[in-house]
């Protein structure tokens, strides 16, 4: 069991300050004093001043077991560590496929999210890839999600991009349905994650889906809305409509100064416009691959996006003056409740036992626990992946 001391907190839906016990994988209790817990047997106890406790972070989209290979055979990106998770507060994540459902499997993707669940992560994927149809593990999406534990969803699908295999509304329309419907049947939120290109039809099928079908518009996540200044203007349209929204945190210098608005900015900016902030989350699209361009458009480099792009987008929203706990439910709450995953993105009792301790000033992350268990310790990783 961990007892943290006298901490100020976020998440928890009366305390601002308090002890957070945790044991068995769960938070125990959070009370504003927990008396004669520290006389409980092998309870460790953390108590330091100046810290900031908030509900392990939750990444949404993240090419766990690595993506790329738009270049070719060499510039497929590595598999995700664990420490590169901890490190950066996440302790919840969705991994998925990219444009590359060749050389990449999902069955490869399902052991990948059961070996993060092994240490203590909360690891889940979605089923497909780019490509509609889809690939799946069990010959369809309805059976994915509804057998297999770990799917939660569908995606990224690739929309209004290069990339993308330029699906006819039916077929989206039908795998839209089947995500609800697999979902149904399981219990599941079911979520169809959209990866949305540079192409200026931008959200048009997810519109006409709305239109003329009965599907709820919560299952539509659509992602990489912060890619081009239209594509914002489109999702604040679409926020203020009901929609959920995804701006990307991973990027480069050369995508900002082409036109990508700052996931930090985009929050602000929705906000400002009345896009309810529930309607928000940030993923990191991590282990993606970011080429660099040279000034003729020749690619002269690979580099990999990290999750830690994650809550650093959320300490610059706090710098342009979003409230931290408006910033934060983007990476805990919002992407939580779109999954269905009711027992994270907040400190409360019976929630996993996902944890991590900030210093109050500078926000910089100190400790994080994940399923009760101490996975960085004064900003040193102390769990790892067994070849790290
Ligand atoms: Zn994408």
């Amino acid at each position: 069991m961990i007892l943290i001391r006298s901490v100020e907190m976020i998440g928890h839906p009366t305390l601002s300050q308090g002890d957070i016990l945790m044991g068995g994988g769960r938070i125990l209790a959070v009370e504003a004093e927990l008396s004669g817990a520290e006389g409980l047997p092998g309870v460790q106890i953390l108590e330091e001043t100046g810290l900031l406790a908030l509900p392990g972070f939750v990444d949404a989209h993240v090419h766990l077991c690595g993506g790329g290979g738009e270049g070719g055979f060499a510039t497929r990106t590595p598999e995700i560590n664990v420490t590169d998770l901890t490190l950066a507060g996440v302790t919840t994540v969705v991994g998925c496929l990219g444009t590359d459902g060749v050389t990449r499997g999902l069955e490869g993707l399902l052991a990948k999210t059961r070996a993060l669940c092994h240490v203590g992560l909360n690891a889940f994927m979605l089923t497909g890839n780019y490509r509609i149809p889809v690939s799946t593990l069990t010959g369809s999406v309805i059976r994915d999600l509804a057998l297999i534990d770990r799917v939660l969803g569908v995606g990224e699908v690739a929309l209004s991009d290069h990339r993308s295999s330029q699906p006819a509304f039916e077929e989206f329309a039908r795998l839209a349905a089947d995500t609800r419907v697999g979902a149904m049947l399981a219990g599941k939120a079911g979520v169809l994650g959209i990866h949305l290109g540079d192409g200026p039809r931008m959200l048009e099928l997810v519109e006409r889906t709305l239109a003329e079908t009965e599907i709820p518009v919560r299952h539509f996540w659509p992602t990489h809305m912060n890619r081009n200044p239209e594509l914002f203007e489109e999702a604040v349209a679409y926020g203020l409509r009901g929609g959920r929204v995804d701006f990307t945190t991973c990027t480069t210098p050369q995508f900002i100064a082409e036109g990508e608005v700052p996931a930090a900015a985009a929050i602000k900016r929705c906000l400002a416009a009345g896009v309810p902030i529930a309607n928000i989350t940030l993923s990191s699209d991590a282990q993606g691959s970011l080429p660099v361009f040279d000034e003729a458009g020749q690619l002269t480099g690979i580099t990999v996006g990290k999750p830690e792009s994650l809550f650093r987008a959320v300490r610059e929203a706090v710098a342009l003056g979003v409230p931290l706990e408006a910033a934060l439910r983007t990476i805990t709450a919002n992407p939580a409740e779109m999954l269905g995953l009711a027992d994270v993105g907040r400190l409360a009792p019976q929630c996993r036992g996902d944890v991590v301790l900030v210093r109050r000033d500078t926000l910089e992350i100190r400790h994080v626990f994940a399923e009760g268990r101490w996975m960085v310790e004064a900003g040193v990783p102390v769990v790892k992946g067994l070849f790290e």
